[in-house]
């Protein structure tokens, strides 16, 4: 399975545990959404854009509220009370501690972040192998693309604001769930036909086994990566990587 030919043209790459460590993910960006939310709602909370990430979380909460009426369970979701943006902090956090995918808490972290990054008080870290490895790849003519779990705008913002400088102009394309789960071939078939490139044209290179192989059954090449403190270091049979270093 997988491995690196001479024929990739392009390389997709997840974030986490890839090109940016988890530590980081875990102990500083979802942290400084957590603390910064309820400011935030306090500030920009009625504001066009947040009215409407917070109209979608209540329809979010009301179906599961709906659900959970079903199952009899009702008093494990916290109360919503009052029309106030903050009146949705309490199911922001229950989201929060569950670590739960919701399309509307992720819009709102995604601004918190965005004015972090605008002051200067959150920079994303990267491994010091991949500034030189989009340089060396670019100047090969291979295209560089990121597949996460993270919305699209998050990771732009975490490209854009890295503690390299602004990797944005080395990358093509940003790809997250809305094309599907990242454990599916069928997302890495959309993702190659978007690209414009038959699969085996394309490196996939990931820490998570059961990704690598969704995408290897897509056909792309697939490398492993194995950065300290991954918490998934079984490689399932895939070729490791350590560093970006030596690849293309
Ligand atoms: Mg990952």
């Amino acid at each position: 399975m997988g491995g690196y030919s001479d024929r990739i043209k392009a390389i997709l790459l997840d974030i986490e545990g890839t090109t940016t460590p988890v530590s980081f993910v875990v102990e500083q960006l979802f942290p400084f959404a957590r603390q910064h939310l309820e400011a935030f709602l306090q500030s920009a909370g009625r504001t066009e854009a947040v009215q409407a990430d917070l109209a979608l979380l209540r329809e979010e909460y009301e179906a599961e509220a709906d659900d959970l009426a079903a199952e009899e369970a009702g008093d494990k979701l916290p109360k919503w009370k009052g029309k106030s943006p903050q009146a949705a902090l309490p199911y922001l956090n229950y989201l929060m501690d569950q670590d739960r995918k919701s399309t509307a808490l992720k819009a709102l972290q995604g601004k918190v972040w965005d004015q972090g990054y605008g002051a200067g008080e959150l920079r994303s870290q990267i491994f010091p192998d991949v500034l030189p490895a989009f340089q060396r790849w670019q100047a090969d003519g291979k295209q560089l693309f990121i597949f996460s779990s993270g919305s699209v705008p998050a990771q732009k913002l975490l490209f854009r604001h890295t503690e390299a400088g602004d990797l944005t102009p080395y990358l093509s394309g940003y790809f997250d769930t809305e094309v599907g789960p990242k454990k599916v071939a069928a997302s890495y078939r959309k993702i190659a036909a978007i690209i414009g490139l038959p699969p085996p044209d394309i490196l996939f290179i990931s820490d998570v086994a059961a990704e690598l192989q969704a995408a290897d059954a897509a056909g792309m090449a697939t490398l492993f990566s194995q950065r300290p403190n991954n918490p998934y270091p079984n490689a399932d049979g895939f070729e490791v990587i350590q560093t970006f270093e030596g690849i293309g």
